[in-house]
């Protein structure tokens, strides 16, 4: 190691540790940005990183350190061409990835949770230009005549890599029907006219709930749907749910909002809030908040009433919760438990792609009667959108086209009326545009 340029990069420094540490176990996860590699290790183990040039290198020292068993296999990555294992010294153990270009790794270790025990993460990190050139973003373009900007829904699989989430009885992992169920719901919004689905994971890797909701806002999402399965101790527990962020919740996520807006840029509904007073920034945020938290609540009920017909409900009615990945204050966001995966009949179900499919369908029904109800502005949907209401005792043709903004001759038009005569229970179309 004397001829070549060492760079220490990181040293992990823990009180000396009589004890060997066992490396039992390791896997590799693949994100769009990274490779994480974990070892499952007996303890908590001392390590150095080293980037060695020419060829391209990573080696890691783990320090008092045995293999329990043969390492599994390295399959095939973009990053890492080779994985040796060897002996360094009496103690220690040396681990050598040849890489197929420079990285940046970062390392750390993890304290045992209820899935795993301790284990020591390495995350190889690609040159950022290329992996900008890697990513998938698309700015929102318009479609059809030009005038009409597509409706993006992101498309959020829970969990991932590291995160399994809930587990089955036989052994059926959330992480992997969530993501099968949104990437069969992101096929059939990119077939619907005028509208572009993002996942927020497209693979078994691990994501900030954070990083979630940024990928939403980065693509100017107009719906965010968080996709999980759930797990109670009692098996006998099944159905579906649909939440969206209680209003505490979002009272707490705006006055975090508020506290770092001094060195952000960001913008809400399209207004910049870096140049605005604290006063007006907290008008702006609750106005956009309510109005956020209302379409959640809508779109939560379109896609409830779905899940309805594919199968049993836990909850009749859409819950409120604090889930953090619901928090954005300008993106509607609905999280959907499609099924208790603890439940063994229902696991199946959620195994199987014929029902995956019938979730997906349900919930693009969903999705296409939510926005057919609430176009986003600009949208196809929303030039093409016909609202309907139902007349109510009471009501008159004026007070109706009062309501919703028409006016009475447009009213009577789209309605073939040629009086004012209406009757309670008939239905009328309702011009929007
Ligand atoms: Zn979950």
């Amino acid at each position: 190691m004397r001829t070549v340029t060492a760079l220490l990069l990181l040293l992990w420094s823990l009180p000396l540790l009589a004890q060997q540490v066992e490396i039992s176990g390791m896997r590799v996860w693949s994100a769009p940005d990274h490779i994480r590699l974990v070892f499952d290790t007996s303890g908590q183990l001392s390590h150095d990183i080293f980037l060695l040039k020419k060829p391209q290198r990573l080696v890691l020292d783990l320090n008092s350190a045995s293999l329990k068993n043969v390492l599994p296999k390295l399959e095939q990555n973009r990053l890492i061409k080779r994985l040796r294992v060897a002996e360094r010294g009496k103690n220690n153990l040396r681990v050598v990835l040849d890489l197929k270009e420079a990285v940046r790794p970062k390392s750390f270790v993890l304290k045992p949770n209820d899935k795993y025990g301790h284990r020591l993460v390495l995350d190889l990190f690609q040159n950022k230009k290329r992996a900008a050139n890697h990513r998938s973003h698309r700015p929102v373009k318009t479609v059809g005549d030009k005038q009409h900007r597509e409706i993006v829904v992101a498309i959020d699989a829970g969990h991932g890599g590291e995160d399994p989430g809930a587990k089955g009885h036989s052994g059926t992992y959330e992480k992997d029907v969530v993501l099968a169920i949104a990437r069969k719901l992101a096929v059939l919004v990119n077939k619907e006219p005028g509208m572009r689905a993002v996942l927020t994971r497209d693979g078994d890797y691990f994501l900030r709930l954070r990083k979630r909701m940024d990928k939403a806002r980065n693509a100017r999402a107009d719906l965010f749907i968080s996709i999980h399965a759930d797990a109670f101790s009692d098996a006998r527990v099944r159905g579906a749910s649909v939440y969206t962020l209680s209003r505490s919740g979002a009272t707490s996520e705006a006055a975090a909002f508020l506290a770092k807006k001094e060195n952000s840029s960001d913008m809400i509904g399209g207004v910049k809030l870096e140049d605005k007073d604290d006063v007006l920034v907290s008008v702006l945020l609750d106005l956009s908040q309510n109005a956020t938290l209302q379409a959640s609540s809508e779109a939560a009920g379109f896609l409830l009433k779905q899940l309805k017909k594919v199968g049993k409900t836990h909850k009749p009615r859409v819950q409120q919760a604090r889930f953090v990945v619901l928090k954005s204050p300008d993106v509607p966001s609905v999280l959907v438990e499609t099924a208790f995966i603890s439940n063994r009949q229902e696991e199946r179900r959620l195994k199987s792609g014929k029902h995956q499919q019938k979730v997906a369908n349900a919930l693009m029904r969903g999705i296409r009667n939510y926005f057919t109800y609430l176009p986003p502005p600009g949208t196809l949907l929303a030039a093409k959108a016909v609202r309907r209401h139902t007349i109510n005792p009471g009501e008159t043709l004026s007070s109706i086209a009062v309501r919703y903004q028409v006016s009475l001759n447009r009213l009577k038009h789209a309605n073939r009326l040629k009086g004012s005569k209406i009757r309670v229970g008939q239905v009328l179309d309702i011009p929007v545009i």
